[in-house]
């Protein structure tokens, strides 16, 4: 619990607009992304986009996950899957920062290749630098592009795992174009910010209405995977810990080194009151929201009958 938590969750308003980050990718591209959802709240007075990025990528690069998430849950999603550990496989670990579950996938699905991608090329260097020291460097190869325009062949992947990042292009639009990526009978591993009960009070709702209007249920989270082809293999929450002693705390501890680098920068500190306030927000909420972890095995044909 951070101090002054309680009184950063109560100063925080619900509803201000999201704010769309814009990056042109090196093909011309331009990608919009948000990263996490407190990040829209900054606006263009208090920091330009390049400053924002360089300051974000410089502060979770150092953590061994940039989102919630613990390696007992990539662990019990890969239970769920049924995937033989033995198997030669084609798997993708999309939106993967510094590759906290790529590398427990690598370590147990000890015949597979995994592609991992992510939009910064800094987070890969970190998890290429690890796989590198671990010697699983050869089955490993990371891959700096964006989850919208992924270049895999049509039918090519066995697994898609995604654990903090979809919410990026959007749960539905996500699980739907990842579909064609995958082998009939393939499965998608995804987390993704998920209601815990049906009635979230007005000022928590009207946040994530304004941050992420897919927020939903794990029953409305499964509707979506299943209208878009997908049969439900299994789903659990992700306890607390995921979030505060696995992603808030150790994100805690690196901020007095982070903004002696930036002493420089008031940008610095604003960042940081961003992030202390997500921190107070889910302390404060964590019972109403959390993330859900849906694992699922393509259909052979979609509602519309495509392959
Ligand atoms: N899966 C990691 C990181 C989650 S944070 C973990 O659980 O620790 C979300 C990640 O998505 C960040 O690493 C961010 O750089 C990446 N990301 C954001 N937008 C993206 C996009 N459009 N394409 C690919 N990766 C993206």
């Amino acid at each position: 619990m951070y101090k002054g938590a309680e009184k950063a969750a109560g100063g925080l308003q619900a509803g201000r607009p999201r704010r769309l980050l814009v990056i042109p990718l090196p093909d011309g591209k331009m990608v919009i992304i948000s990263l996490y959802f407190k990040w829209g709240e900054l606006t263009s007075k208090l920091m330009d986009e390049s400053t924002l990025f360089s300051l974000l990528v410089d502060l979770h690069k150092g953590g061994e996950r940039q989102g919630p998430g613990g390696s007992e849950q990539t662990l019990m999603a890969l239970k769920l899957s049924g995937i033989n550990p033995a198997s030669r496989l084609a798997v993708a670990d999309i939106g993967c920062g510094t590759g906290a579950s790529t590398r427990v996938l690598a370590e147990n699905l000890v015949n597979a290749h995994i592609t991992a991608v992510d939009l910064f090329p800094e987070f890969l260097q970190v998890l290429a630098d690890s796989a590198c020291a671990v010697g699983y460097s050869d089955r490993v190869s990371p891959l700096a592009g964006s989850m919208e325009s992924l270049p895999f062949d049509d039918q090519s992947l066995d697994l898609i795992w995604s654990e903090g990042a979809i919410y990026n292009m959007g749960f539905g639009k996500g699980v739907e174009a990842w579909r064609r990526l995958l082998r009939p009978g393939g499965v998608l591993a995804v987390s993704e910010i998920t209601w815990l009960r049906p009635d979230p009070p007005d000022q928590i709702r009207q946040y994530w209405e304004a941050e992420y209007a897919e927020i939903g249920t794990a029953a409305e989270k499964i509707a979506v995977l299943e209208g878009a082809g997908y049969d439900l293999l299994g789903h659990f929450i992700l306890p607390p810990s995921c979030w505060i002693e696995n992603y808030y705390q150790p994100t805690e501890a690196r901020i007095d080194d982070f903004l002696q680098r930036h002493a420089d920068q008031p940008q610095a500190q604003q960042l940081i009151e961003m992030e202390r306030q997500e921190a107070a927000m889910y302390e404060k909420w964590q019972s109403v929201y959390g993330y859900g972890f849906y694992v699922a095995r393509k259909r052979q044909v979609n509602l519309r009958g495509e392959k």
